[in-house]
């Protein structure tokens, strides 16, 4: 690959005094995480964590001195590759075993890594070939009904399986504010992973339709309201905005 090593591969966007957006500039739009940093009075989580691709751990100090929880939203490598930095990791116990052993086929890296997805590489060695998620096991579990307090505010942990069967998603009451993974995001949902599961995947969004949520954080995109919220789930009902076949979809992001 003929392409710029970058070094600064981060950019931190200050959503709120608490909550920071941290993105890898260089991996394509239409894969590129959102890794949400969120101040607590007694520690800090970080929502996902990227693909690893470089170190995160040391871009998150210069934002904060507390002591960081990992919630991974769920395995896939584009929300897990940096999770092996810290101490602290949490997610859904039934993708405990995809955590622990991520390869190329469970983690889907085999349908979406490609020369295409690097605006610029992370390191002169880097291949996107030989690209593999560093193994992270789960130090703790979360499922439906679990609170993840943080001191000053505190998230329930909602279980919204059908994009993966694992996938969970936190829900700030007090605020009405949802970070939702991959369980619904700004763009064509996916529901065609080989773990995936449609039946299941709309009665998650239609459990997420009745909800009061007023601002979604997603695991990719822009971030919306709650109008947004339901046209997308509505658009996803009705069998619209659904990503299928994941080569086609790619060369359609690409312009191809
Ligand atoms: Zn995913």
């Amino acid at each position: 690959m003929n392409k710029t090593v970058i070094d600064d591969w981060y950019e931190v966007i200050r959503i709120s005094d608490d909550i920071r957006l941290i993105r890898e500039k260089y991996v394509a739009h239409w894969l590129r995480c959102n890794i949400w940093h969120l101040g607590g009075k007694n520690y800090d989580l970080l929502i996902d964590s990227g693909m690893g691709l470089r170190p995160l751990k040391q871009e998150i100090a210069s934002l904060s001195e507390k002591p960081i929880t990992v919630v991974s939203t769920h395995c896939h490598f584009d929300h897990i590759g940096g999770a092996h930095e810290f101490e602290c990791r949490l997610g859904h116990r039934l993708e405990e075993a995809l955590h622990r052993e991520p390869n190329h086929e469970n983690s889907g890296t085999a349908e979406f890594v490609r020369a295409e997805t690097f605006l610029a590489l992370p390191d002169n060695d880097f291949n996107y070939e030989s690209y593999r998620v560093v193994p992270a096991p789960l130090t703790g579990y979360l499922d439906e009904g679990d609170v993840v307090d943080l001191g000053d505010r505190a998230f329930q942990v909602l279980h919204l399986p059908g994009h993966s069967p694992g996938s969970i998603a936190l829900y700030e009451v007090k605020s009405k504010t949802l970070f939702s993974g991959d369980a619904i995001y700004d763009g064509e949902l996916f529901d065609t992973v080989y773990h995936s599961d449609k039946v299941i995947y709309r009665e998650s969004l239609q459990r997420l339709r009745e909800l009061d949520i007023e601002t979604v954080h997603g695991g990719h995109y822009g971030s919306f309201g709650q109008q947004r919220m339901h046209e997308i789930i509505d658009d996803y009902l009705a069998g619209r905005a659904v990503m299928g076949d994941a080569n086609a979809w790619i060369n359609i992001q690409m312009g191809k």
